[in-house]
């Protein structure tokens, strides 16, 4: 996702503007905002760059571009402190993740899906108790059983509401629980149940995800840390990848000082079947901003998210 306003910029920025958004998707009138304070920063870094290091940079930066959010929600009558603010996910220049409607990182067939009429939707559940009833057949089993009759409709059902997160847009599932406030300190949710699909064997994994944030200007309603595990989770994944996808829509839908994400699953593929590892656990992370920078920090959460009951 090359793009040429991302490449211009004369560092790495963390966190792009919010602004860049509208660079991109509104008339030329408003795309002066976001150029200029470019200059300016690289302005003032020709000056003052031997003395400060790249995380001050991106700290004064984050400043100046949620200055400029904060005003521009309070010029749109947005008025209170409490007011809502529309998330970031996924739309703007420079955004690393790659979708346009919301949906994270959809799979080939996600809008088919999304979009069915009735009568295609109908038509997806036919077709894959079709394919179970083949499975069933090629496991050796009778699918024309009493006990199996009723199961390739079931499994279908069931594999599709597991796999729902596909069907699921970030800003729908953020909605307006996006607010200003001034509290610096981390935030942490632990221990929020996931269950998963496997991507390489279909079977299930499942565990506990322990999120945590400093807010800068912006904080998300606390279940809602929770919904974008569970969004994500609701896709046929590998553990990898999901701690970084939620990490990364926290990043980009609030854009914090740092956000840290870390699983603890049970694969059946591993438990249940070859290996048969009863118990053995798979342990990934993903530090952003703060928390990759700073040992301190990371320690901090790694002990908060193990403190107690454990
Ligand atoms: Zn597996």
């Amino acid at each position: 996702m090359a793009d040429e306003h991302a490449s211009a910029a004369p560092l790495k920025l963390h966190h792009p503007s919010p602004l860049a958004a509208e660079v991109a998707f509104s008339p030329p009138s408003s795309s002066s905002l976001a150029p200029s304070s470019h200059t300016s920063l690289q302005h003032e870094r020709t000056h003052a760059a031997a003395q400060r290091t790249e995380a001050e940079e991106d700290a004064d930066e984050l400043r100046s571009f949620r200055e400029l959010a904060l005003q521009r929600q309070r010029a749109m009558g947005g008025g209170s402190q409490s007011s809502s603010f529309e998330p970031f996910v996924g739309s703007r220049v420079g955004s690393p993740i790659p979708d346009k409607h919301g949906l994270g990182w959809p799979g080939k067939g996600t809008l088919d899906r999304l979009n069915a009429t009735p009568e295609e939707t109908a038509a997806r559940q036919k077709k894959l108790s079709d394919a179970v009833k083949v499975l069933l057949e090629c496991i050796g089993e009778d699918p024309e059983r009493d006990g199996l009759l009723k199961t390739p409709e079931r499994y279908a059902k069931a594999l599709l509401w597991m796999t729902k997160g596909y069907e699921e847009r970030l800003p729908d599932v953020i909605g307006n629980a996006i607010f200003a406030e001034d509290h610096e300190e981390m935030v942490i949710v632990r221990d929020i149940d996931i269950f998963s699909l496997c991507e390489h064997h279909m079977v299930p994994f499942s565990g506990k995800v322990s999120i945590g944030y400093i807010p800068n200007k912006f904080v998300l309603g606390l279940s809602k840390l929770a919904r974008i595990a569970e969004t994500f989770s609701r896709r046929l994944q590998v553990q990898e990848r999901l701690t970084k996808q939620i990490a990364t829509a926290i990043d980009e839908a609030i854009r914090p000082m740092g956000v840290a994400v870390v699983i603890e699953a049970t694969h059946q593929c591993m438990t249940m079947r070859g290996v048969q590892k009863p118990g053995a656990t798979t342990i990934t992370s993903s530090m952003l901003g703060a928390f990759r920078r700073s040992d301190k920090t990371r320690a901090e959460f790694m002990a908060l998210i193990r403190s107690s009951q454990r």
